[in-house]
């Protein structure tokens, strides 16, 4: 029994509920003081944060510390709070935010701009970061998976032009303006046959309304035949008004105004170890990506996993030639021939020894002398039937074109590349490899696109798009070291790399202990690594 109906709260003439010290808001193995200790260990400057590297005798409001606006947006994007305005409000009224910046209370525009103007330095933390990782042996540096997955931009699709739609918008416009001057002239032919207005009218009425309307559409008209004309002379393939980099990109059934974002995922922890933010198709990209991810994780090979989107010929011959082994679903090309029931480049085989490719008759066809280029730059050679004997075969009418007297076969210069990729992908645990893609790669952007509700850009431009997906890219390898190695851990290790460095400057040190003050002395006992 209790002599009231409902639990009750505190009086509101209570003198003070939150404790004295503003130290004593959070707790000594709260996550925000690992946010704390990672900032505080990065070399600000070096990165290329805006005003690190100010003197306490620049002249002027001093701005606010980098460090203080970073460790805002790390807090931020990993609670799921990103608009500049929704970050000024928590930093008035989250006691943890209080806390984390020491109760400075910085204005939207302030937080916005640090976001817009450090998209560089932001992709510089990003990599710090995954260098902390490979340090720390949270990556196994041995198989990647690379994958791309779209993001919409701050643009509508109706603010994206192809020629084909810039075209239709042309042609539309015409039989408006058509229709228009129609109206026009049956609207001047049914004044010319009334009585001329009286004192009092003005002469004009619906007629001025339709030529208004008139000159609209062809102001409109002239607009889309200069962005149909910019769109031919230049390189792009289309036109995108609101974010000029945003693009119209389509996966399986989805079509989005945006991005495509490019990740590679190491298959250890599932961290993202190099991403890309691109506005093309997934193709194209394999080698780029594969390549830096092989750099920051400093492995001499490199296993990489991807999808059919990235399959081409070229990527794979640089990959081989930078110790990156590939898999990815070998192309079939566009089955034409097999839709005609004519034998494709699969039913003849090559025979390195007698550089020669054995037909279904068991015929040879050898090379013609020189090389080509073929439409997409790639250099071939060609490898010819002979007309005799390719005029007698039974089979020729599942071989040769209806007007060819000898079948041709054109081979690229670096086919072997190609060859080893195939046998490659027939080997043994290649398809148990091609199993663990979708798992090792689908990780990240489950995480950050489901459970973060990051499915769009706040910012246009590559630059800051850039910028904001280094952070959300940054958060989800944050999110996942801390849930990996607990916060004990997550604090010692950040304490182990940077002491191991040994070139951390005094006062950074000095912030970092009175930062982890509470943690130290209830923790570090427990623990093997010390500060110094
Ligand atoms: S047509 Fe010529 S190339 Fe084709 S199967 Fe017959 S012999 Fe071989």
């Amino acid at each position: 029994m209790t002599n009231r109906p409902f639990k009750t709260g505190e009086s509101r003439d209570q003198a003070s509920l939150l404790p004295p010290r503003i130290e004593d808001y959070v707790g000594p193995d709260n996550p925000v003081r690992a946010i704390e200790s990672f900032v505080c260990a990065l070399g600000l400057a070096k990165l290329g944060f805006r005003h690190a590297e100010r003197s306490a005798e620049a002249m002027g409001q001093p701005p606010y510390d980098p460090a203080d606006l970073l460790k805002l947006y790390l807090y931020g994007y990993i609670n799921q709070v990103r608009s500049s305005r929704r970050l000024e409000r928590e930093a008035c009224r989250n006691l943890e935010l209080i806390w984390l910046l020491r109760n400075l209370k910085p204005g939207y525009r302030t937080i916005a701009n640090f976001r817009k103007e450090n998209w560089k330095a932001l992709k510089a933390v990003n990599h710090s970061f995954v260098l902390l990782a490979r340090e720390l042996g949270l990556v196994g540096g041995t198989l990647v998976a690379i994958d791309g997955a779209l993001f919409h931009g701050d643009a509508s699709k109706a603010s994206i032009f192809t020629r084909r739609k810039l075209a239709e918008q042309i042609a539309n416009l015409d039989k408006e303006i058509e229709a228009y001057g129609k109206s026009l002239e049956d609207n001047d032919a049914t004044e010319a046959g009334q009585p001329t207005d009286g004192p009092d009218g003005d002469g004009a009425g619906h007629g001025s309304d339709l030529e208004a309307r008139v000159n609209e559409l062809m102001a409109k008209r002239s607009r889309a035949q200069a962005d149909l004309e910019g769109l031919d002379t230049s390189e792009k393939r289309q036109l995108s008004l609101t974010d000029p980099d945003a693009r119209l990109l389509s996966k399986g059934d989805q079509t989005i105004a945006g991005y495509n974002v490019q990740s590679v995922v190491d298959d250890k922890h599932k961290l993202i170890v190099a991403s890309e933010v691109v506005n093309s198709s997934d193709a194209g990209h394999l080698h780029a990506m594969a390549k830096a991810a092989k750099e920051v994780l400093q492995a001499k090979s490199l296993q990489v996993l991807a999808d059919a989107g990235y399959y081409n010929s070229t990527d794979l011959k640089a990959c081989e030639d930078d110790g990156i082994e590939a898999y990815l679903p070998p192309s079939e090309g566009n089955g034409v021939l097999e839709k005609q029931g004519r034998f494709s480049l699969k039913n003849f085989s090559y025979d390195a020894t007698a550089d020669a490719y054995h037909c279904p008759a068991g015929e040879l066809l050898r090379p013609t002398k020189g090389r080509f280029t073929n439409t997409s730059g790639r250099v071939e050679i060609r490898y010819l039937g002979r007309k005799a004997i390719c005029g007698a075969c039974p089979l020729r009418a599942r071989c040769l074109a209806p007007k060819a007297a000898y079948r041709s076969i054109c081979r690229w210069e670096h086919e072997d590349v190609i060859e080893r990729h195939r046998a490659r992908m027939q080997s043994a645990g290649a398809d148990e490899l091609m199993r663990r893609r979708s798992a090792i790669v689908e990780h990240p952007f489950g995480t950050i696109k489901c459970r973060a509700g990051y499915r769009h850009f706040l910012l246009r431009g590559f630059n800051k798009v850039r910028g904001e997906w280094s952070l959300m890219a940054l958060c989800y390898n944050f999110t996942r070291v801390l849930n990996i190695l607990g916060f004990e851990g997550f604090v010692a290790a950040v304490a182990k790399a940077i002491t191991s460095r040994k070139c951390l400057p005094a006062a950074v040190m000095d912030v970092l202990q009175r930062a982890l003050q509470p943690f130290w002395m209830q923790i570090v006992p427990r623990l093997s690594v010390r500060l110094p």
